[in-house]
């Protein structure tokens, strides 16, 4: 297939188009490198800079190639900074999604694929949390992406697209090439390995107060290749709808620490800080719809492979792609 992958010089976009690429799909690669890296857009695949929020960018980019999926990862995606400047997340995520959802009708693509998110559901009012729980989003982030999912809707009933969102719970991992930089990191994996790297002294542990069995929080780590199957079964299957990705299985801060003690040998000394404000106590998913409908199986998201994988590329790139060339 012909597939267009937006935001794929970014973490999850860049695994996904690599994976893409391995079975055979041609890819093109839409990033305008605020936050993405040259180094991680694949070398098989065809490359355009360009932003979202700038139409013509978009709708050149369909110029030519007649896509049979757009996948759409591009977006911004810090709970924290859409706190502070919410109207970047409105701008960019809903304003950008909404030129990408026209350029599609303007070129008769239909079938989109959309990263969203955990964060469209808020507090939960039950873990492991489907499909049917209420979206209450907290932040300006989790409210752009369920503000697209809404659209995406619309689209579907009013323009005959045939959308997926496929809401992520946590991303982590590598694969021997791809990884996660972000700048500033603010994620717990990567800020773990920085304290083995040498490069801060000591975890942050943002609250251990929570009404969870060790105080801290509780998530579900699902592993970027893992993501990315899962778009790869969404491309090719012809169902519509949205699918949590997650394992089902969650994980403290302090359990995260220490299978990272087990897989790096390294002491990891933390320091307990006040909570953050947003951090709801416990996120786990129920995955069964994607286990059943798509065929969907984590192969890769056991905690201590997680943290194998995400160490090997940490220590082969101790300052993320600063200094990678890209081929
Ligand atoms: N966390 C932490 N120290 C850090 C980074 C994260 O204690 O340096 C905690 C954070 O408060 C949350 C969990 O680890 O409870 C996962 O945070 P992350 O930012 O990785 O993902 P989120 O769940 O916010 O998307």
């Amino acid at each position: 297939m012909k597939v267009l992958v937006t935001g794929g010089a970014g973490y999850i976009g860049s695994v996904t188009a690599e994976r893409l690429l391995d079975a055979g799909h041609e890819v093109t690669v839409f990033d305008n490198l605020s936050r993405g890296h040259r180094a991680a857009v694949d070398p098989r695949a065809r490359f355009i800079r360009g932003d979202l929020c700038r139409r013509a960018d978009i709708e050149a980019a369909f110029d030519g190639v007649s896509f049979d999926a757009v996948l759409h990862f591009a977006a911004f995606a810090l709970v924290g900074e859409s706190m502070q400047k919410p109207e970047l997340y409105f701008e960019n995520n809903v304003g950008g999604g909404l030129n990408l959802l026209e350029a599609m009708r303007a070129h008769g693509v239909r079938r989109i694929i959309f990263s969203s998110t955990c964060a469209t559901y808020g507090k939960p009012d039950r873990v492991p949390i489907d499909e049917t729980l209420p979206q209450r989003p907290e932040n300006p982030y989790g409210e752009s992406k369920l503000m697209l999912e809404t659209m995406l809707r619309w689209y579907e009933r009013l323009h005959s697209f045939r959308p997926v969102s496929l809401r992520y719970f946590n991303a982590c991992g590598a694969t021997p090439r791809l990884g996660e930089d972000h700048d500033p990191e603010t994620h717990l994996i990567p800020n773990i390995l920085r304290v083995v790297l040498g490069q801060s002294e000591a975890l942050p542990v943002f609250g251990n107060d929570y009404e969870t069995p060790d105080g801290t929080c509780i998530r579900d780590y699902i592993h970027v290749a893992d993501l990315a199957n899962a778009h790869l079964l969404a491309m090719a299957s012809d169902y519509v709808g949205a699918f949590n990705l997650g394992v089902g299985n969650g994980y403290s801060v302090l359990e995260v620490v220490k299978a990272a003690r087990t897989v790096t040998g390294h002491p990891i000394p933390i320091r307990i800080e006040p909570r953050r404000p947003g951090d709801p106590p416990r996120l786990v998913a129920s995955a069964e719809r994607a286990r059943t409908l798509l065929g969907w199986t984590p192969h890769r998201s056991d905690i201590h492979a997680v943290l194998e994988d995400a160490w090997a590329w940490h220590r082969a790139h101790p300052n993320g792609y600063a200094g990678v060339v890209p081929s």
